[in-house]
């Protein structure tokens, strides 16, 4: 049974579980933010769609052998999650050019990288989630330099697994934010949600885009964008 909130991010709430002291549930906002909370918004719906479509991918990650937090969904809006101290390190995989790095490094827009690019970020608000490499992220966490290569090599693979996944349901998967946490045991988990708020997609026809962008650049309907996702994902068997 759902227990005491333990603590409230920009799009979940963490809940303890009554009688599993190993477990969490997530619960997912209808909250949008971007640019480091700059920008704000209300959608009704969408914390429906991040839990569904968190748990369609999560789903297929597992049943590929990539080890995960992830339990089972509860509800709409809810899932069962195990425990794990989150390390804070956002890792993005970039396969094609977009966002910040177009800004950071002046690369063009839509600028192919193979291999995938992985990058490492400090997850600290108050910082903006500075870009950092695997010496900061040495000092500035409790991992040492043979998880971060297993962190990076788990991104990697887990970006081959996306990348086959959205192709076939005609998405291009362009980049996407990966956090990793470990359990009561040590052992290292795919953590957190990966949903359109965390990856950008691009329907591999007409190019456009198909996750938070629409909101962090005002072009388009959020909550039509995610259902039309869930909708493709809910077709893959
Ligand atoms: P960028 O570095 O271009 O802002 O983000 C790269 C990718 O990682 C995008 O798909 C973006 O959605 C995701 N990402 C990076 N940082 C965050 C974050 O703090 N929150 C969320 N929701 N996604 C992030």
């Amino acid at each position: 049974m759902k227990g005491d909130l333990l603590y409230e991010g920009k799009a979940k709430k963490v809940f303890l579980v009554e009688g599993d002291s190993q477990a969490l549930i997530l619960s997912y906002k209808n909250d949008a933010t971007a640019f480091n909370g700059k920008k704000k918004a209300n959608f009704i719906g969408k914390g429906k769609y991040n839990n569904l479509i968190t748990a369609k991918i999560f789903d297929y990650l597992h049943r590929k052998g990539i080890k995960t937090h992830f339990q089972k969904s509860l509800n709409d809006t809810e899932q069962l999650v195990t425990k794990t101290t989150i390390i804070p390190v956002e890792v993005v995989v970039r396969n094609v050019a977009a966002g910040s790095i177009t800004k950071r490094l002046g690369i063009k827009e839509k600028t192919v990288f193979s291999p995938p690019l992985v990058e490492l970020f400090y997850k600290n608000d108050d910082l903006s989630d500075p870009l950092i490499n695997e010496e900061h992220a040495r000092i500035l966490t409790n991992v040492d330099p043979f998880e971060i290569e297993q962190i990076k090599e788990a991104a990697r693979a887990i970006n081959d697994l996306l990348l086959a996944f959205f192709q076939s349901v005609n998405l291009q998967l362009a980049d996407f934010k990966l956090e990793f946490g470990k359990d009561a045991k040590g052992n290292l988990l795919l953590a957190d949600e990966i949903s359109p708020d965390t990856c950008r997609l691009w329907d591999m026809e007409t190019g456009e885009k198909m996750d938070k962008d629409v909101f962090r650049e005002d072009i388009g309907d959020l909550i039509e964008t995610y259902d039309a996702i869930l909708q493709r994902l809910e077709a893959v068997k």
